[in-house]
């Protein structure tokens, strides 16, 4: 219905009731007929979808006109492999007669499964430009209602939408979307309102099952999701979700790929060296490095730059990972303590791998006080022992230098604790402690009584490393209670690199 005649018809009724409270009518004998009306209403208003539309985009052409992004595979960075899987399984509808021809059935389904901020929209956008279908997108929240038989109801008309838009787009293939399939598509008798779930999960795979290659429509379902170890087994069965496509963190490589892409429009300065920042930012997504040169940009503005400087990259990679600068008040004696507690971690990150570090900072964001920021030597997916140790030893540096500097550690270290026994559990786990091989049900007090023993000793190890050198420990923290943040340039030049007996 009309917004217009909506808000007539509400007008009118709060005109009726105002009426009848002045003519001094009693109200309670309407109560009841008055609740079932507006029960009705929403129950039809969602049964027909007249409140629910489904986005509809074009793949081609009048994208243009409707003032739709034209997204293709060249705007996406470095997803090789999922591109390569997904525009296989897009051939059969591109080259429909070749595999009519073969008798190869057509793919209903591809699941896109990935961390969030990956690129799965972004995919799926471009599947449509690729195959010139109508696209539409639907995410998996709408079709949760409270009634049973909405959502199924909205399955059904995103179906049928797709079809007639296609139709009247004279296109000959449509491509929904659905994101968080993991809503609808949840293991069916887990939710707590079983049956408005299952009805909406069962009708997604009539649907499903009811796409055929004589019709003259292809239609093709592209669900995304983060957990699809949510997911009905009903819905990856063959000849249903056909293919998964993995969308992953990018790579190093991926990373310096994406950078350029969203790079293209924005001024950088000569200095500016995007595979540094590539290196710099392991474990971000897509989303990340956007929002990373989009920051880097803001920061220009605000100084009044013309062009992004690789000092605006470095403040937007900090403020991507760990928020905006905090303004809270810090005390003289808190101050100089988290200097040292940094000053701790990046001496021993340096000595354990010279290079490593990229900058040191007691600017306060979100909830650190300060921090040190390390570059990834390369994507790195395999530790051995050695490398893990050290990787404890950098987080016990902290907490140690506070002891030797002010006689007591402080809650400061929480975190690093945390990471610390995340390392050392990782160890035990691969096999890699004093306990060598071990199973998944390793009494709890053995595996206390272990991670101890491991952290324990590369305590013992960094405290006779900086106790030999308080020195320049306090030559680094001076520096920083003065400047605020020293890059990694600037603290290699404070210190001569020492090995790590
Ligand atoms: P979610 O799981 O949270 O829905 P998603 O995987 O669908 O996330 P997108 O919505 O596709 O992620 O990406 C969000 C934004 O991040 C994009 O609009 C784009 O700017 C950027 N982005 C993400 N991945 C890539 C990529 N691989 N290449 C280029 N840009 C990317």
């Amino acid at each position: 219905m009309a917004k217009w005649v909506r808000e007539i018809v509400v007008g009118l009724i709060c005109a009726m009731i105002f009426l009848a409270l002045i003519s001094g009518i009693d109200f309670s004998l309407l109560l009841l007929p008055a609740s079932m009306l507006v029960l009705g209403w929403m129950l039809w208003s969602g049964r027909t979808g007249v409140s629910q539309n489904f986005g509809v985009r074009s793949g081609l052409g009048k994208e243009e006109d409707s003032k739709i992004p034209k997204v293709t595979f060249n705007d996406i960075g470095g997803q090789d492999m999922a591109k390569g899987e997904l525009m296989e399984a897009l051939s059969f509808l591109k080259e429909s007669s070749k595999t009519k021809r073969l008798g190869i059935r057509p793919l209903k389904g591809v699941l896109l499964t990935g961390p969030p901020g990956t690129g799965k929209t972004l995919m799926a956008k471009a599947a449509a430009h690729y195959t010139e279908s109508v696209f539409l997108t639907a995410s998996g929240s709408q079709f949760v209602q409270m009634y049973a038989g909405v959502g199924a109801n909205r399955v059904r008309q995103l179906f049928k939408q797709a079809r007639s838009t296609a139709k009247q787009e004279g296109k000959t293939s449509a491509i929904i979307f659905i994101d968080e399939i993991d809503v609808p598509g949840a293991k069916r008798g887990t939710t707590t309102s079983h049956m408005e779930y299952d009805q909406t999960l069962n009708e997604l795979l009539t649907q499903i099952d009811g796409i055929r290659s004589d019709h003259p429509v292809q239609v093709l379902v592209v669900g995304a999701t983060n957990r699809s170890d949510l997911l009905d087994p009903a819905l990856l069965r063959p000849g249903r979700f056909d293919r998964t496509v993995g969308v992953d963190l990018p790579d190093k490589k991926g990373r310096l790929h994406i950078l350029q892409i969203h790079a293209a429009n924005k001024p950088l300065a000569p200095n500016v060296n995007l595979e540094m920042v590539a290196a710099e930012t392991s474990g971000f997504s897509g989303a990340h490095l956007e929002s990373l040169l989009n920051e880097a940009a803001i920061g220009a503005l605000r100084a009044g730059r013309e062009e992004i400087s690789s000092s605006d990259l470095s403040e937007a990679i900090e403020k991507v990972m760990l928020g905006e600068k905090s303004n809270r008040t810090i005390q003289k004696e808190e101050r100089e303590r988290v200097a040292f507690h940094e000053a701790g971690h990046a001496i021993v990150s340096e000595a354990v791998r010279p290079g490593s570090v990229a900058s040191i900072t007691i600017v306060s964001r979100n909830q650190a006080l300060g921090y040190i920021r390390q570059n990834p030597k390369d994507d790195q997916y395999l530790y051995t022992k050695d490398q893990l140790l050290e990787a404890i030893m950098v987080c016990v540096a902290g907490a140690v230098s506070e002891e030797l500097v002010f006689d007591q550690r402080s809650t400061g270290a929480q975190n690093d604790i945390e990471q610390a026994t995340d390392l050392a559990k990782r160890m035990i786990f691969a096999g890699l402690s004093p306990l060598g091989i071990v199973s998944s049900e390793l009494p709890a007090t053995t595996l206390h009584e272990t991670i101890v023993q491991i952290i324990a000793e590369q305590e013992q190890r960094v405290k006779a490393f900086l106790q030999e050198r308080v020195e320049v420990l306090t030559r680094v923290a001076t520096c920083l209670l003065e400047e605020d943040s020293i890059t990694g340039d600037d603290f290699r030049k404070l210190l001569g690199t020492q090995a790590v007996s």
